[in-house]
């Protein structure tokens, strides 16, 4: 019965064909086998059916001749219409064509993230000293600076990561003893220049203080996303001007920087682990709104090298070969980060 009424139907057709009351084949049909060819893909067919599927990859596209859309993974519709030539072969419209083609051709494989420049920001300087310990050793006054300690480590990092990455940029936010102001620090990082793929590690360099003088070890900061500012993602860069958009573009953002301030912090932590683990407790990995990382767009972390105000570790942080040792030991961390990030 209904293939009747479809052989009625086809031999309609031919007749208004016939009449010249249905125009001719359009020319800009494309065949089947040309969005083969072109994208690679194979065909099934069901002859009992009459449906028809184009696969590459994970992707079918299902079809049907006299229908007027295609079905992309059984749940995508689009918009083409499908024919059957006079020699039996099928075409489908041009622009349908294009968008079938689209889906099926092979995608460029995913773009490499990578870690383009790595900002070193040795705290406080100039006049602002840091945190400062004095201890009585032997009768003698001996009084330690945080802005110097941390200005060493830096340069001794900086030295270690220029030779391991010479294709990189290292850059400190501070190479001598100078004031910054929290502001200039995270302004100079955002101002690398990057392409869209790349990113800065944000690595700021403290020691510690407190008035209990038995506290101790290393820590390392990362920030939570509450904290971070809200417009990470520059409306004009991403040519989306829907705030709705943007929140969700901007959250996405926050928690892969997140993600990976957490990462390099413990990989961080772990290089510093192994090489002063002996001499001063990991404090572990500590989440807070800390100021110096606030406004960097980029994963960041705030090391705490150690305690001025515990009499031990302040003549380490004065002693050159421990200095050395914590450079190292964040310099693995980073490595170690990098290498992961890239992945
Ligand atoms: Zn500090």
């Amino acid at each position: 019965m209904f293939r009747i009424m479809k052989l009625c139907a086809i031999a309609v057709t031919l007749f208004l064909f016939a009449l010249g009351a249905l125009p001719a084949a359009d020319a800009r049909e494309t065949t089947l086998d040309q969005i083969m060819t072109e994208t690679g893909a194979r065909l099934q067919w069901d002859p009992m059916r009459e449906v028809g599927a184009l696969w590459r990859g994970n992707t079918r596209i299902s079809f049907r001749p006299g229908a007027d859309s295609a079905l992309v993974n059984a749940s995508e519709q689009i918009a083409v219409r499908v024919s059957r030539g006079e020699d039996g072969g099928l075409s489908f419209d041009h622009d349908g064509a294009e968008r079938i083609i689209a889906r099926l051709r092979p995608q460029a494989a995913p773009e490499q993230r990578r870690v383009a420049a790595i900002f070193i920001d040795p705290g406080h300087g100039g006049r602002d000293p840091g945190t400062i310990g004095r201890h009585r050793i032997d009768g003698e006054l001996f009084e330690i600076q945080e802005k110097q300690i941390v200005l060493d480590v830096s340069h001794r990092l900086a030295r270690l990561l220029e030779t391991a990455f010479p294709d990189r940029q290292v850059v400190m936010s501070r190479s001598d003893d100078r004031f910054l102001t929290l502001e200039q620090r995270t302004a100079l990082a955002n101002a690398i220049p990057l392409e869209h793929n790349e990113t800065v590690l944000f690595v700021s360099i403290h020691a510690n203080a407190s008035l209990n003088s038995r506290a101790r070890g290393v820590e390392v900061w990362y920030l939570t996303p509450e904290f971070r500012r809200r417009d990470l993602i520059d409306p004009s860069r991403v040519g989306v001007s829907d705030p709705g958009v943007l929140t969700i573009l901007n959250t996405m953002r926050e928690e892969e920087f997140t993600i990976e301030s957490v990462l390099l912090a413990r990989n961080i932590l772990a290089g510093l682990y192994s090489e002063v683990g002996a001499h001063s407790p990991n404090r572990g990995i500590k989440q807070e709104a800390w100021y110096v990382v606030r406004e960097a767009r980029m994963p960041s972390v705030l090391v705490e090298l150690g305690f001025v105000t515990n009499q031990e570790e302040a003549l380490n942080l004065a002693d050159d070969a421990y200095l050395q040792r914590l450079a190292h030991g964040i310099y693995n961390g980073i490595v170690n980060f990098v290498a992961g990030f890239e992945n």
